[in-house]
């Protein structure tokens, strides 16, 4: 009999997310209403920034923060090829320019000398990504920014939760330390408002450009209007955004599993410790390597990535793939370099870019972790990859 199929990613939803949606369906608000400031402060206040602004999805918070920093047609923005497309995406929408910079080989994050490498007088921006919610070098990459006059931002859609220290030995919660810092609450990440997203920054500037963008370039606040001629029924459209809303439903959603963000954080580190723990037994020697842990960060872990010394197994990643896929468990590659696809390859991107990047994904492979995860499921998994 087969095992019961495994997803690499699942979101986890009690009675009391079905409660929180309820009440505001049979409340007087549906979309913008109190339960979206309410969702905005307790995010706030959990990743410690001055402002959060939430937003219709991770994507929309990308797009709106590669907005609020100002890039338009030309300018080069930097970035990790190690992501999901919608990273380098947002600099398309607006006729920027993605400019790939090659990752650390451990963290499989953007390294921020290869970073240093591709600054021109076109530099405008820098957005990295924590990968699989290992922070990236968040402090070095910030003072490489403000060295620069550039704008940086941390697309931090795998890393809610996460913390580094600082170089006096402070932690911090990730959502504080760029200049915007995005969130995405898709299913499979660490909370779900089934589609959503956040931008969290400091900057009182940034987040008027950021909310004004969320709704049509709108405002109706008696301190922003630039004509202040009009009566009460008036708004003004003071720059061009887009209805990129989140619903009160889903805010509803998003306050109730914050609730749970830190017990969801705990399960995902305890699977992840015994996958660390079972990937480095002697049988794995020179075969497998794990997710590196940095000391001065504690990643939340939202996906875990294993990497396969394919000469010493004998074996084609795609082979070990579709076996674990044939044992019912939701294998994953996170990520194919951004710029293979077909779309980037078409704007002239080729290969050969980011070597360390390249060759990392030819034999990675993402295995199943989420909090719903029972140990049962996780010793499975751990059986099969020893079986194949
Ligand atoms: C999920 C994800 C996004 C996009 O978020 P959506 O909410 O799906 O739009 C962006 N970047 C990274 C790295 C992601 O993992």
């Amino acid at each position: 009999m087969k095992h019961p199929y495994i997803p690499y990613g699942r979101q986890y939803i009690d009675e009391e997310d079905i409660q929180a949606v309820i009440d505001v369906l049979k409340s007087d608000f549906l979309t913008t209403g109190p339960k979206i400031h309410e969702f905005e402060k307790k995010v706030a206040d959990y990743v410690g920034c001055k402002y959060a602004v939430c937003i219709g999805t991770g994507t929309a918070a990308l797009h709106a923060a590669c907005y609020a920093a100002n890039i338009s047609t030309d300018d080069e923005v930097i970035t990790t090829p190690m992501t999901f497309a919608a990273t380098s995406n947002s600099i398309l929408y607006l006729g920027g320019k993605p400019v790939f910079a090659d990752i650390d080989p451990h963290t499989y994050n953007i390294d921020p000398l290869e970073i240093e490498k591709k600054i021109t007088n076109k530099t405008k921006a820098i957005i990295a990504v924590d990968f699989a919610g290992q922070p990236a070098e968040l402090f070095k990459i910030k003072d490489l920014a403000e060295r620069h006059n550039l704008i940086f931002i941390e697309d931090a859609a795998h890393s809610l939760g996460s913390e580094i220290m600082d170089s006096k030995r402070t932690w911090h919660k990730i959502g504080s330390i760029a200049h915007m810092t995005t969130f995405s609450f898709h299913p499979v990440k660490h909370i779900t408002t089934a589609e959503g997203g956040m931008i969290c920054t400091n900057d009182p500037k940034l987040y008027e450009k950021l909310t004004l963008f969320r709704t049509h370039g709108i405002t109706r606040s008696p301190e922003l209007l630039m004509d202040k001629s009009h009566g009460k029924w008036y708004y003004e459209q003071q720059l061009l955004g887009y209805n990129y809303r989140l619903t009160d439903l889903q805010a509803a959603l998003g306050i109730s599993q914050l609730n749970k963000l830190d017990d969801f954080i705990k399960r995902r580190r305890e699977i992840a410790t015994i996958y660390d723990k079972a990937f480095s037994e002697s049988t794995f020697k020179n075969k497998i390597t794990i997710p590196y842990q940095a000391s001065n960060t504690k990643s939340s872990y939202h996906i875990y990535v294993l990497k396969f010394n394919l000469s010493v197994i004998g074996k084609s990643r795609e082979e070990i793939f579709n076996k674990l896929s044939d044992l019912n468990i939701g294998v994953n590659v996170h990520y194919i370099p951004v710029y293979y696809h077909p779309y980037y390859q078409s704007l002239g991107y080729s290969k050969g870019l980011c070597p360390i990047a390249e060759e990392l994904y030819e034999g990675i492979i993402t295995i199943p972790l989420y909090p719903g995860m029972s140990n049962e499921d996780v010793n499975y998994v751990i059986k099969s990859i020893k079986e194949v």
